[in-house]
């Protein structure tokens, strides 16, 4: 196959419109709903409640408010109403998945919670039970623990429930990458104590921003809307008891994703054939892609990633802003691949870094399945231990997963990550 350069850009992820979405703005504009209420957000809200399988949703401004919300509600539960000018986890240690995208821990810490980083599992790229079960060992008085759902795979979630049931811990399910997917039967974003999505410009569907906090408990539901609204009091001047935040979703966004909502599971099937596409393309290389658990969990295909083994691996060498490799025939690595898509006009990504790898949380613990992390992690470089999140990182890539990509530029891409791997 001759290959050159895309034309148009093949980009990671980018929305996919169907139309309803303008009419759903337009309508909001011509009935002059141009506000944080209306029908649109009405609508979403049971639109989304009806999909997950949930009592209650609050549609607001992001995925980050809603686990700022959902943060706030766990805080509150597990610690009372904290100080005007203190946050709702001042002081406590909080549990979060390592492997992941900042928003899924900057809201704790927003609230005074101490990071307490875990390590990842191989089997779905999710928080590792046996790493957690460590860190109840380590921080016994441990309360809250924040789970994310990668690229749209479930985490082992009745593992780590069971584990967070032993030491009477609450769970914040992220489930901002995984819309739609599901764990034995049962929608991501459902499964925990609080649990919020996201609607943003790269999600599985989009309002081009948004996000909603998911719910079965009513009280919770109302506290949402009430802190999301600045925290008025039923009173008829501006009456304030505690503080609150400008979070709810505007009318004309809920009418994009309102549009979007009928098109989840034909997003959802379009992803499943790129990330199938891949696997069968990539069968014969030193490969393998972001793996789940079948017949347990059903991911929503969000980002197909693939994982170089060891043995097919160049050297390579990444400082904090910048990254080195030394080509090797028959090998590779997440740089060079990602440098040739580049040259041919296709964006991939390198797989999130790891939290405690990131400059702002280097202090923070990290436990893996052998106990403290920051001890193994020098041990890793020294060539020792497992430091599951590091390893997938160094190898690992998100490949070109846009449902606007056509099966030809995908057979193309496929070509031109082949090619990384000749002699
Ligand atoms: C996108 C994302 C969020 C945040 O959602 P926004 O709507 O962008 O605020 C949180 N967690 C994860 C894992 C995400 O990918």
């Amino acid at each position: 196959m001759e290959l050159k350069p895309f034309e148009k850009k093949v980009w990671l992820a980018t929305p996919k419109m169907h139309g309803d979405e303008l009419r759903y703005m337009t309508e909001a504009y011509e009935q002059n709903w141009m506000s944080t209420v209306g029908q649109n957000i009405n609508e979403v809200e049971k639109l989304a409640a009806e999909y997950a399988g949930c009592a209650h949703t609050v549609a607001l401004s992001s995925g980050t408010a809603s686990l700022h919300m959902a943060v706030k509600l766990a805080g509150e539960k597990l610690y009372g109403m904290p100080k005007v000018n203190e946050g709702t986890l001042q002081g406590h240690r909080v549990f979060c998945s390592d492997m992941t995208f900042a928003a899924t821990v900057n809201p704790a810490v927003y609230e005074g919670a101490e990071i307490v980083f875990i390590d990842t599992e191989r089997d779905t790229w999710n928080m590792d039970p046996a790493a957690l079960e460590q860190a109840f060992c380590l921080y016994p008085e441990v309360k809250l623990v924040i789970l994310v759902h990668l690229y749209g795979t479930p985490a082992k979630y009745d593992e780590i429930k069971a584990i967070c049931e032993k030491h009477g811990a609450l769970i914040i399910e992220d489930a901002a990458e995984s819309f739609g997917a599901t764990y034995k039967g049962k929608q991501t974003g459902t499964l925990g104590d609080y649990s919020a999505i996201s609607f943003n410009g790269n999600k599985i569907i989009t309002g081009s921003s948004g996000g909603m906090f998911l719910t079965d408990c009513k009280n919770d539901a109302d506290k949402v809307r009430k802190w999301s609204t600045q925290s008025r009091e039923a009173a008829a001047w501006y009456q304030h008891e505690e503080i609150g935040y400008n979070y709810r979703m505007s009318n004309v966004i809920a009418g994009v994703v309102r549009g979007q909502m009928p098109y989840l599971d034909e997003h959802i099937a379009c992803k499943k054939a790129i990330y199938e596409r891949y696997q069968e393309g990539f069968k014969d290389l030193p490969v393998q892609m972001n793996p789940y658990i079948e017949g347990e969990m059903e991911p929503n295909y969000w980002l197909s990633c693939m994982l170089i083994n060891e043995e097919a691996m160049c050297r390579q060498v990444r400082g904090e802003q910048d990254a080195l490799y030394i080509s090797e025939p028959g090998k590779t690595c997440p740089t060079e691949i990602l440098e040739t898509l580049a040259k041919y006009n296709v964006e991939g990504r390198p797989i999130w870094k790891p939290m405690h790898m990131q400059p702002i949380y280097r202090t923070n613990p990290f436990v893996t399945a052998q106990g403290s992390g920051r001890a193994v992690t020098n041990a890793y470089i020294a060539g020792g231990c497992e430091d599951v999140g590091m390893d997938i990182f160094n190898r690992g890539l998100c490949l070109p997963s846009d449902i606007n990509m056509t099966a030809e530029q995908q057979d193309v891409i496929i070509e031109i990550v082949r090619k990384c791997f000749q002699a």
